[in-house]
């Protein structure tokens, strides 16, 4: 046994109490923590013989990185969509590396941890009031529950043509629709080996719109003359937070035989808020949907879910069967993580979500999403009561996109971006939207306040007086 680690194993409490002393530091001060840093890192690239020991890296750690981390699970960072972390999630997670279960399979002998995942996934469906007919399972990000659920789209449609993609491999082109697919659904294609140019566009829909219009789908269904295929369709796009009309795909998808995947990252969570679920409504015909939780339910990276109806088991099984390795064998025909999605080995990931979702409950989550919407709300209607900015949409949901209208250039928008994001105390990312440079504001940090917006514009109006002069 290495001498070195068996007495910092007898140290466990001094440390383990010094990182949560830091940790609690840095949540208590976080609204006054910078939003950004401006570094040059010299990178290390020697690892020395003998290590410094727990407590001698955290030092150096302390002096070398940590005051470059920036407030990104802060009230006022509000570029991306950057979720934070609730005191329950972060319970959860540092359970996780704690208790270091492996959750891939749900047959005894073995953890229980696949099975709090399960638990997880049944708590997360009622969340959203979506029906129990779907398997689901965590991934490091939407980018992979993406990934995940076209995976299994390739399959069925391979099955539509009589091949087996997944032991076959690709060999024609297969046809995927979108209106307003998000980058990483693209990405998600180009691993696939789909290719993320096959995409065959779906129009918007008129007035400023990023939802699929229905009629142009309708036609270009027609123009397939049969042929299945794969329709990439969003609750919640990044710019303007649009939603695809679901009632009206789930009856066309009871004429026509494609799979329908929609990319819910954020926008899923407004069938948490009474007000908002109707953008939801009919959203429990898609045969996939992916779901982000370390954006809108604030646990910490890495943490997203797929959905997919259980009727496809089969076809989940023959994409991702771990064949070949008889130590792992799975004769009791019993679900498992192992043979289901992309990764073999993995950490308890469902246990954040699982805290959150035990310690606030339905009326919990509803309240950050309610909270999350008005606070856009309020920003966008400041923002309209000021001859310098102009919305670019209208405000949907939790996302405010907007530009500088008086006078409007690409140079004063970047400017005006950077200054603000500079001041240190706001983070918000640059956009491009109907043919102009803006600015997008997401809200779904459960911290925000309706004095960080005050604050913010506050800010703004500093900035363009700035840069005005
Ligand atoms: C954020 C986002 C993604 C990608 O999510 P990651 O968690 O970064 O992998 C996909 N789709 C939508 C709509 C998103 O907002």
């Amino acid at each position: 046994m290495n001498e070195k680690i068996k007495n910092e194993l007898s140290e466990i409490e001094f440390i383990l109490d010094k990182i949560k002393n830091q940790g609690v530091a840095y949540l208590q001060s976080l609204e006054d923590r910078p939003t950004s840093s401006h570094h040059h890192v010299v990178m290390n690239t020697k690892l020395a013989d003998q290590g410094i020991g727990t407590q001698k890296t955290l030092e150096y750690f302390n002096q070398k990185f940590e005051p470059l981390m920036v407030a990104s699970s802060g009230p006022k960072y509000w570029g991306f969509v950057t979720g934070g972390t609730t005191p329950a999630a972060i319970a959860g997670d540092w359970l996780t590396t704690i208790y270091d279960q492996n959750s891939f399979k749900t047959n005894p002998p073995g953890d229980v941890s696949a099975h709090i995942e399960l638990e997880t996934i049944q708590l997360l469906l009622d969340l959203f009031g979506l029906p129990s007919d779907y398997l689901g399972g965590f991934v490091t990000g939407a980018t992979l529950s993406n990934f995940t659920s076209l995976a299994v789209a390739r399959q069925w449609l391979g099955t539509e043509i009589g091949v087996d993609f997944a032991k076959e491999g690709l060999s024609q082109k297969l046809n995927v629709l979108s209106a307003t697919p998000h980058s990483s659904a693209l990405k998600a294609l180009s691993l696939l080996g789909i290719g993320s140019a096959n995409i065959i566009p779906i129009k918007t829909n008129q007035g400023n719109r990023e939802s699929l219009d229905l009629v142009d789908f309708e036609k270009q269904i027609i123009a397939l003359e049969g042929a299945p295929f794969i329709l990439v369709s969003s609750a919640g796009t990044v710019n303007t937070v649009d939603f695809d009309d679901f009632e009206e795909i789930s009856q066309l998808k009871k004429k026509h035989s494609f799979w329908w995947h929609i990319d819910a990252a954020f926008g899923g969570f407004a069938a948490c808020s009474k007000a908002h679920q109707h953008l939801t409504k009919g959203w429990g015909h898609a045969d996939s949907i992916t779901i982000d939780c370390h954006k809108w339910l604030n646990v910490p990276y890495e943490s997203a879910v797929f959905f997919i109806k259980e009727t496809y088991y089969a076809l989940q099984l023959e994409t991702f069967q771990n064949s070949n390795a008889p130590y792992l064998d799975n004769k009791s025909g019993q679900f498992d993580f192992l043979n289901a999605l992309p990764e073999n080995s993995r950490r308890l990931k469902a246990l954040p979500v699982w805290f959150s979702l035990m310690a606030y409950g339905k009326a919990g989550i509803e309240q950050i999403v309610d909270n999350s919407i008005q606070l856009a709300q309020y920003f966008g209607s400041l923002l309209e009561g000021h001859e310098a900015f102009e919305l670019l949409a209208p405000i949907r949901l939790n996302t405010v996109c907007f530009t500088l209208s008086n006078p409007h250039s690409e140079a004063r928008v970047f400017t005006f971006l950077s200054v603000l994001n500079d001041t240190n105390e706001v983070f918000m990312s640059a956009t491009f939207y109907n043919g102009k440079r803006g600015i997008r504001a997401a809200f779904v940090n459960w911290r925000t306040t309706q004095k960080d917006v005050d604050r913010v514009y506050q800010l703004m109006t500093m900035v363009i007086a700035g840069i005005s002069k």
